[in-house]
């Protein structure tokens, strides 16, 4: 390798062990925050696969066939032009003209000193995907090389972003990275049997993840490490099951009397669903090792009863259960809720709080650490602020998909080994359930309660706000209570913020304001308000995702819903219409493709396909939030036989 001999003359060649201050330009600030994306050690980098890669096409002009593709074209500037957009946010477009003298465009936001760096006559490479308005051709995600630059590649890559790491640099980095690093000290372990013939030499293969001649090179290589990446997945999978199913269980039988004594305490009769689904968590509740179910359901169908059923039979042989909410607000609200449903037993319900004070929280811990039947609900902070518990039975895990995938690892391998049980409202794909969930049995609920359809969606669009704010006045004329929500706090004011919506509102309605950065007696004192009837509308951030349940809710009003997800947007629809009386749910702003679709069903499983459809697996996976470093390759929707031949490798070999 005629590369490694001349870099060795010059450069000490780097282990890929070694931390990576030990890369010219990367300070300890840097390392932190690549730290954070689970880079640590230049292997690390080196394995910060690109998401997507794209094939560019060659053109001498634009042309139609070519539209929505990457493409280059030499072209030479006729000008520029800088404009002004609402926000203060300034646009350049630098016009050119293709060698056949088609003119086309590319604009470029926030840098108007670009204005000055290209000349007319300047010949320049445009890269970026081709767009056409009107009979108009421009670049999009524009890229311009010096004319004389020779073409790297047909593929273009495009990395993950990682907050405060520039991307160019990240490039770079992993340039020097290629060149510098020792490969005699790099070695994976073998991928099983079954699979070897997809072994190759690891130089050949990183260099063809970031570096590829060719789409079908990368597209080898890639395959290589989404092979190996799943082999991880399925092997981590099959430990996790055997675990479990080795460990002795804590068994927990429920008999008639206790049955009459669960089903007293819940306020109202369970939907067949609801009762199918207690029936088979019980039967696991039995069983000689720990229970792993993941319960899946619908926003408004009905998993907190089905949850707290099953709690209800841990707690009565006198195990702790530990409830995990994502926000503090839904642990809050299912601690209130499920202390008027246990009021006056023999359970002591408690919450735990990051916002404690210390001598109230010492007390709380000594209490948990005792024995007897404890119902403890809180955030994550329950399980790393070093509560112990004295016989920890069950761990329910609230609204998983606001969970990271390996926040649930870690909280699951804290107890002793208690019966799991994990609720998520996003139905998973099959290939998603098989990978993140393989070590759980899937129940699911499809009915809903009665009366409690999830209601429809509409869109308004920004200018058309005081159409919403008529719906506002209609629904609390009659006596209907207003959910309104908007995408941030905006302390500072900020335009749609809470805050400030919040002071319009208030001019007109009795409102009051819910956010997360309120101390918790504040919030809790706003939601009892908006819960009693003493205010209509209630304003707050995404924290009202979950959770609050107001039966005289009739409208939900989202704001910028532009900024917000399906999934959040489907959850927000599902707090309103509650009651007896039918409710409605406004979207407003710009109309996307996401509020499209939610304005067309009110079905949460065709949801999420569309959802898997636009946005790809990894929001689904929760990677962005927990940095999921092991999915670098793989994709769990896309890649569904190759998951498949490597299940069955690990089967084989195990
Ligand atoms: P999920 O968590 O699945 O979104 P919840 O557990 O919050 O749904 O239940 C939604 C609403 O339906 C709550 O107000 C709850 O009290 C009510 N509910 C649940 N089960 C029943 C039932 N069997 N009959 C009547 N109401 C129910
Ligand atoms: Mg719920």
């Amino acid at each position: 390798m005629a590369s490694r001999e001349s870099a060795e003359a010059k450069v000490e060649l780097l282990p890929p062990g070694a931390p990576l201050t030990e890369l010219p330009g990367i300070g300890p600030k840097v390392a932190e925050r690549l730290a954070l994306s689970r880079i640590s050690t230049l292997a690390d980098l080196l394995g910060f696969f690109p998401r997507r890669y794209r094939e560019l096409r060659e053109l001498d002009a634009p042309e139609d066939s070519a539209l929505a593709q990457l493409v280059r074209l030499r072209g030479t500037v006729r000008g520029t032009r800088l404009a002004f957009l609402p926000g203060r946010r300034a646009m350049v477009t630098v016009e050119f003209a293709a060698g056949d003298g088609t003119p086309f465009s590319a604009a470029f936001f926030n840098q108007p000193w670009l204005r000055k760096t290209y000349k007319a006559g300047d010949a320049r490479i445009v890269e970026g995907e081709l767009a056409k308005k009107g009979t108009r051709y421009s670049i999009k995600q524009p890229k311009i090389l010096a004319a004389s630059l020779q073409p790297v590649g047909e593929v273009q890559l495009r990395y993950a972003e990682i907050e405060g790491v520039a991307a160019a640099r990240l490039v770079q980095w992993i340039g020097i990275l290629l060149d510098r690093t020792d490969w005699t000290k790099f070695a994976l372990p073998p991928l099983p049997l079954l699979l070897r013939e997809h072994d190759a030499d690891l130089h050949t293969l990183v260099l063809a993840m970031h570096r590829p001649a060719s789409v079908a090179e990368h597209e080898r290589a890639r395959t290589h490490f989404a092979l190996r990446e799943a082999v991880a997945l399925f092997r981590a999978v099959e430990v996790a099951r055997r675990n479990r199913e080795q460990r002795p269980g804590l068994p927990c039988a429920v008999d008639a009397a206790l049955d009459l004594r669960i089903r007293g305490r819940l306020p109202f009769v369970l939907t067949d669903d609801q009762e199918a689904a207690v029936q088979q968590l019980r039967e696991r509740l039995k069983g000689k090792s720990p229970m792993g179910v993941l319960l899946q359901g619908d926003v408004g169908t009905g998993k907190t009863a089905v949850a707290v059923a099953t709690a209800l039979a841990v707690l009565a042989r006198g195990h702790q259960v530990a409830f995990l909410a994502p926000t503090e607000l839904l642990a809050e609200q299912h601690y209130a809720l499920v202390r008027r449903w246990l009021a006056e037993s023999g359970v002591r319900v408690e919450l735990v709080t990051g916002s404690q004070k210390p001598a109230d929280k010492r007390a709380q811990f000594l209490r948990l650490a005792k024995p007897g039947p404890q119902f403890v609900f809180g955030t994550h902070v329950l399980f790393s602020s070093g509560v112990e518990f004295a016989q920890l039975g069950l761990v329910v895990i609230d609204e998983q998909h606001r969970f990271g995938v390996d926040q649930r690892m870690a909280l699951i391998q804290k107890g002793q080994d208690p019966h799991v049980l994990v609720m998520t409202a996003t139905p998973i794909p099959r290939t998603l359930a098989l990978t993140m969930f393989g070590d759980l049995d899937v129940v699911t609920l499809r009915q809903r309660p009665p009366g409690r359809r999830i209601v429809r969606a509409f869109h308004v669009a920004t200018e058309a706000f005081a159409r919403a704010l008529r719906s506002i006045t209609r629904a609390v004329a009659r006596r209907g209570r207003v959910f309104v929500v908007c995408p941030a706090v905006g302390e500072d004011g900020e335009k749609g913020g809470a805050v400030r919506v919040h002071e319009a509102l208030q001019k007109r309605f009795s409102c009051r304001l819910v956010h997360g950065r309120l101390p918790t007696r504040e919030r809790q004192e706003a939601l009892d308000a908006f819960r009693d009837g003493r205010c209509d509308v209630l304003i707050g951030t995404t924290v009202l995702e979950v959770g609050v349940d107001v039966a005289e809710a009739v409208l939900m009003v989202v704001v910028a819903a532009d900024r917000f997800g399906i999934a959040t947007l489907h959850q927000l629809r599902g707090r309103v219409g509650r009651g007896r009386r039918r409710g409605l749910c406004l979207l407003c702003g710009p109309k996307t493709e996401r509020i499209t679709a939610l304005c067309r069903t009110t079905d949460g499983f065709l949801l999420a396909e569309e959802d898997l459809r636009i946005r790809g697996s990894g929001e689904l996976l929760g990677t962005q939030q927990s940095g999921f470093s092991e999915l670098r390759a793989l994709d769990p929707v896309e890649d569904f036989e190759l998951l498949m031949r490597a299940r069955a490798a690990v089967k084989g070999t195990s």
